[in-house]
């Protein structure tokens, strides 16, 4: 049993809008709604210009990013004011959002089971009074959210992107979450609703109203007035999400929940692709994958990963999220999307992206070291555009000095140092380091390496790791002189080819002495 004076507790939903004016209204949020679909769908198919992209999708590690890195914020946690207020304004917009929703429903039971608009069917009691508690809680969230980011935006920190239509989303989000207080305050005197203190702002206005000397009577008209404004506020702010930064919104959780996982990956391009399409990576923005290009829509320029990048912070001319940014607005000015059919280039005349756009130096300053994937919120892989232009870069023959000779080294000879590979156990040189060819029952291969096999520093490294493996009476061997490049190096360099070549003969190498993992 509800205790009496929560009984009373309630709003008529649409109170004091005509039948006319509701029509109205629900032909503007389905204008709104179409509007919204409609830049949605063009989206897609400019999304779709990309190449299909062969990465697994997994619902598993999907909704596992949804729970930490949506739900939760997990990579915006932790990062100052700025992830505060982020997690204010995204939890004040979801929390309003669910509770327009349910107002929504409510309306649609009380249509569906004959209620009279006086008669809610669950918004009454204790439920409405705890849900207007936390709508107003979730204003405030929102306004304070707000209010940080119009003044971070005031200050223009460097390593943070602007846009014009930033200020526009700021100033109709505060707008919507001000005059959501002003029409409580509104509806509060107008209805004299019982126990208007659970609406803990809204009766702030009300009394301020009413301080005023505005009666029931003449609460009216400013309510519904207020009521229009408001609505057709949050009705553009829904239909504006595909056309300005809200975007990130809707590409970032779709890029979050197909569940790719790209931190320390390097995307592999098969010999066969190459062979049927003659190209290796990415000199033409088209030629990036689907994910990729939503990855572009993605990016909201926060600057995270260019606080974390290692080069940037070296003073090498790389930043990623300036690369992300000049891949998108390139992107964005040679393809288009007509009224029907699919979206395609539109311009070839423009800058080149690679070597135009971005610099062949920015491209060559990353170490792959992976912390801009790290550390992106919208699981967003800078390194990945880096990558694939890089091997586009290789593969037009653009890598020059040591790298070069490096990588023509490790083709020729089977490592970076141009040595020979029957000097590959020199390291070795007085120790009793069994080879698997003499020692087919080993349980252990020692994969010795490159730089420790041919580095004189690094020698002593191999050396040590033996003495303490037979100290230690494990039965190990090495693969002696069969032992090749892993291509790590070429890899990370762009010589995807290359990389391969050698992961083959090593896979054969291990095959031919049944070294399993
Ligand atoms: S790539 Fe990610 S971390 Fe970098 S600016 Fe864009 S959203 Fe921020
Ligand atoms: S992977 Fe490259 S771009 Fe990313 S943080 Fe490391 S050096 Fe910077």
């Amino acid at each position: 049993m509800e205790e009496p004076f929560l009984a009373v507790l309630t709003r008529e939903i649409f109170g004091n809008v005509s039948d006319a004016a509701r029509l109205w209204f629900y032909g503007l949020s389905l204008l709104s709604t179409g509007v919204l679909g409609w830049g949605i769908a063009r989206r897609v198919r400019r999304w779709r210009i990309g190449k299909p992209d062969t990465e697994r999708l997994s619902l598993r590690a999907g909704l596992i990013n949804l729970w930490q890195f949506v739900f939760l914020q997990r990579r915006v946690r932790g990062h100052g004011a700025a992830g505060a207020a982020h997690i204010l304004l995204f939890g004040g917009f979801v929390v309003l959002s669910i509770g327009t929703g349910l107002i929504g429903v409510e309306h649609v039971l009380e249509k569906l089971l004959g209620h009279a608009p006086t008669d809610p069917v669950f918004h009454k009691g204790l439920y409405f009074a705890v849900y207007e508690f936390v709508m107003d809680l979730a204003g405030l969230a929102l306004l304070a959210g707000c209010g940080f980011f119009v003044y971070r935006r005031w200050k223009r920190p460097p390593e943070v992107g602007h846009e014009w239509q930033d200020w526009l989303v700021l100033a109709l989000f505060a707008i919507i979450g001000v005059t959501g207080y002003v029409l409580e305050g509104f509806r509060i005197v107008r209805e004299q609703t019982p126990m208007p203190e659970v609406s803990f702002v809204g009766v702030l206005f009300a009394r301020g109203f009413e301080s005023l000397g505005m009666t029931a009577a003449s609460a009216s008209n400013w309510h519904i007035a207020t009521w229009w404004f408001h609505a057709v506020l949050a009705l553009t702010v829904i239909a504006l999400f595909p056309y300005t930064r809200l975007l990130h919104g809707i590409a970032g959780t779709v890029r979050l929940a197909a569940g790719i996982e790209r931190l320390g990956r390097l995307s592999p391009v098969s010999i066969e692709q190459v062979e049927e399409t003659g190209e290796i990576g990415v000199a033409r923005v088209e030629q990036f994958k689907r994910w990729q290009l939503i990855e572009l829509d993605a990016c909201v320029s926060c600057g995270r990963c260019e606080q974390e990048c290692p080069a940037f912070e070296a003073g090498k001319p790389l930043s990623p999220r300036s690369v992300v940014q000049d891949v998108r607005q390139h992107f964005e000015a040679v393809t288009m999307v007509p009224s029907l059919g699919a979206g395609q280039r539109n311009d070839s005349a423009r800058p080149a992206l690679v070597g135009g756009i971005i610099l062949d130096e920015t491209l060559w300053s990353c170490t792959t070291c992976s912390a801009c994937v790290d550390v992106c919120p919208l699981g967003i892989s800078p390194l990945g555009f880096i990558m694939d232009m890089r091997r586009s870069l290789v593969a037009d023959g653009q890598l020059r000095g040591s790298p070069a000779q490096a990588l023509e080294k490790t083709g020729r000879t089977g490592n970076p140092w141009g040595m020979s590979a029957q000097d590959r156990m020199a390291w070795a040189a007085g120790l009793r380091v069994p080879n698997v060819q003499d020692h087919p029952d080993c349980e252990v291969i020692y994969w010795v390496g490159c730089a420790a096999a041919y580095d004189h520093r690094l020698q002593r490294v191999a050396r040590s790791v033996v003495k303490l493996m037979q100290a230690a009476n494990v039965n190990f061997a090495v693969l002696g002189n069969a032992e090749g490049c892993t291509g790590e190096a070429a890899r990370r360099m762009g010589d995807e080819l290359l990389f391969q070549q050698l992961a083959g003969k090593n896979i054969e190498t291990f095959e031919r002495f049944g070294v399993r993992h």
